[in-house]
């Protein structure tokens, strides 16, 4: 039975949110600008900011998020890692992000340093994301009334992370960032929307009751979908890797394609918001979106308010 039926009203529409990563060069940050511009426009929910992915600067980061605060009417959230970082770095930089006006945290561990693998001690040694989820709310805790407002989000694995031993001790470790006082998670991506969805279910039995929202990215080449794959710890389904590869590694439609097909499957099952990885683009992303009719906001590209 659906909610209609159940309530008597309209269930409310699904949220959404992205994900950006700080530019590496004068021309990129340029084009970077104009998707924020783009993608704050729709009124999402949030726009993330990755932190030293991919060996990527850390100021940058915050000068990102700065920006979106700034120069566009969007809620930025912070990506936060531990990795390499001391206690005292990190609530530094808690604090250094908290008066930019930036009150949104995603903790992470973070990926190990370039040329290190997870075994390594400096990962091995970092504080966990359940720590860092503690250390914000220690912060937060620090300062003046009205700024300490804000949420702490968590990362999932539907797929398992490669430390894990095994799906329970996922879940449990997921619990522990709960209990630590996380109030969302976001998800590693995932080709199939049952590899989710079953998650979520081993997740709510296991007592984890944050929201748990997908994480989702349309590809646009063969390379993006091999570095999707790597992270989410699967093969690429073979059709969508075939049919990329047919018209020369260069696929953006199919990649909208799968991604509006993974949501609509997701949506189905009473999921009320995704989470969509950008590659610093708004063209794909906005058009899954456009495609599952999410699109009402009414703003215009440059208008910060
Ligand atoms: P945790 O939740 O602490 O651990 C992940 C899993 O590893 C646990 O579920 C558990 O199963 C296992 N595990 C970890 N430690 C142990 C242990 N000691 N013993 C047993 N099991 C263990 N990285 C970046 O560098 N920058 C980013 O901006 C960034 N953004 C991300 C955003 C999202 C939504 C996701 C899903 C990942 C992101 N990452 C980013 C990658 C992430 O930092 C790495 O996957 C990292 O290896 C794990 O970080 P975590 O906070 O999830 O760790």
């Amino acid at each position: 039975m659906n909610d209609v039926l159940l309530t008597g009203t309209q269930p409310t529409k699904p949220r959404f949110s992205f994900e950006v990563f700080p530019a590496r060069s004068g021309a990129a940050a340029l084009a970077l600008g104009n998707a924020v511009q783009h993608l704050a426009a729709e009124a999402p929910g949030f726009i993330a900011v990755t932190y030293g992915a991919n060996g990527s600067h850390r100021n940058a980061s915050l000068d990102l998020l700065k920006h979106i605060r700034d120069h566009t009417s969007a809620l930025p959230l912070a990506h936060l890692t531990t990795v390499n970082t001391s206690r005292d770095e990190l609530k530094a930089t808690i604090h250094r992000i908290l008066d930019l006006g930036v009150h949104d945290f995603l903790a992470l561990v973070g990926d190990p340093p370039k040329g290190l693998g997870l075994d390594d001690p400096v990962f091995r040694d970092a504080l966990s994301a359940a720590e860092l989820v503690e250390l914000i709310a220690e912060a937060r805790a620090e300062r003046p009334p009205l700024t300490s407002v804000g949420r702490t989000a968590v990362a999932a694995y539907p797929n398992g992370h490669p430390l894990s031993r095994s799906r329970g001790a996922d879940l449990e470790w997921l619990a522990a960032k709960q209990q630590a006082g996380a109030q969302f998670a976001i998800t590693q991506l995932f080709f199939h929307a049952d590899e989710f969805l079953e998650f979520v279910a081993d997740a709510r039995r296991a007592g984890v009751t944050m929201p748990i929202i997908p994480g989702l990215m349309p590809v646009a080449t063969s390379a993006q979908l091999r570095k999707v794959s790597a992270l989410a710890g699967q093969p690429a389904p073979k059709e969508l890797e075939r049919a990329i590869e047919r018209v020369g590694g260069y696929a953006p439609d199919l990649g909208v394609a799968h991604t509006i097909e993974l949501s609509q499957a997701i949506l189905a099952e009473s999921i009320d918001s995704l989470h969509l990885y950008t590659f610093n683009r708004h063209e794909q992303v906005l058009a899954v979106l456009r495609e599952l009719g999410l699109l009402t906001a009414k703003a215009s590209p440059g208008h910060a308010q």
